[in-house]
């Protein structure tokens, strides 16, 4: 299976950062199509992100959407709305969502449900805080989210998992090879419970401070099927130096 470099730009971008997208594809474009390259910039760029790389080798993705089709939701937007602007998948459930906007597993599965229904690839992120890993209830946490963030039958052609540690995201630390193994395993696992044999179609991302100087080590891991970048993500060269680490699979 390709793997998969997903790039979330959060809040930061203006139209001027188009040209870090549009330097990723050019610089990509001689080069084997693999692994797939996803940006998520803002949704103030998507349209114009889109038709900066359109039929190159970066595909544009949204940071979130809304579950319903269209409607009295001020300040929102559906997923049909990100198809329409150019978008092939969206960012759902990622840990910034679930803390800051008080999402819970059960909106993520109604925001991965909009997903498919408008023809997106929903990427499902999941992840444990710092406490509920010391606790020892990392698995449990990342496994109880997967059940529920992932809507009744949704196709696997439509799903990406993203594990992310809250305690990785933009603080420069990453788990240990051995805990990612763990958690990816486990993730798989649960998988495989809900789709039999087409779990192994599911590429499951790492996320939490990939950046150039580690990307290699975490790309080669078993069950790890490419990474979701933050911060790393901003500037080409450095995305760039991310996706060149990623294993031609
Ligand atoms: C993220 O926001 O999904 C993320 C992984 O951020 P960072 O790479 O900056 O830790």
């Amino acid at each position: 299976m390709r793997q998969l470099i997903a790039g979330n730009w959060k809040m930061n971008g203006l139209r001027a950062g188009l040209a870090e997208i549009r330097a990723v594809d050019r610089s990509l474009a001689d080069e084997p199509a693999n692994p797939l390259v996803l940006i998520c910039p803002p949704a103030t760029l998507l349209a114009e992100a889109a038709k900066t790389v359109d039929g190159g080798r970066v595909a544009i993705g949204a940071q979130d959407c809304h579950a319903e089709p269209a409607g009295a939701f001020t300040g929102d937007i559906s997923a049909e709305m990100l198809r329409d602007a150019g978008a092939t998948s969206v960012i759902v459930g990622h840990s910034e969502r679930r803390q800051y906007h008080g999402e819970s597993s059960a909106d993520v599965a109604r925001k991965a449900a909009a997903a498919s229904r408008a023809g997106l690839t929903a990427i499902v992120c999941v992840g444990e805080t710092e406490k509920e890993r010391d606790a020892k209830k990392a698995v449990s946490v990342v496994t109880t989210q997967l059940a529920k963030s992932i809507p009744a039958d949704l196709s696997v052609k439509h799903l990406v998992v993203a594990y992310e540690p809250v305690w990785a995201i933009g603080t420069g630390r990453t788990p240990s090879n051995v805990q990612i193994l763990e958690m990816h395993a486990a993730a798989r696992t649960a998988l495989v419970k809900r789709f039999d044999k087409e779990a192994a179609d599911i590429r499951i991302l790492y996320g939490g401070s990939v950046k150039p100087s580690n990307a290699a080590e975490i790309l080669g891991l078993k069950n790890v099927d490419g990474a979701l970048v933050g911060g790393a993500s901003l500037k080409a060269s450095d995305f760039l130096a991310i996706i060149r680490a990623a294993p031609k699979r």
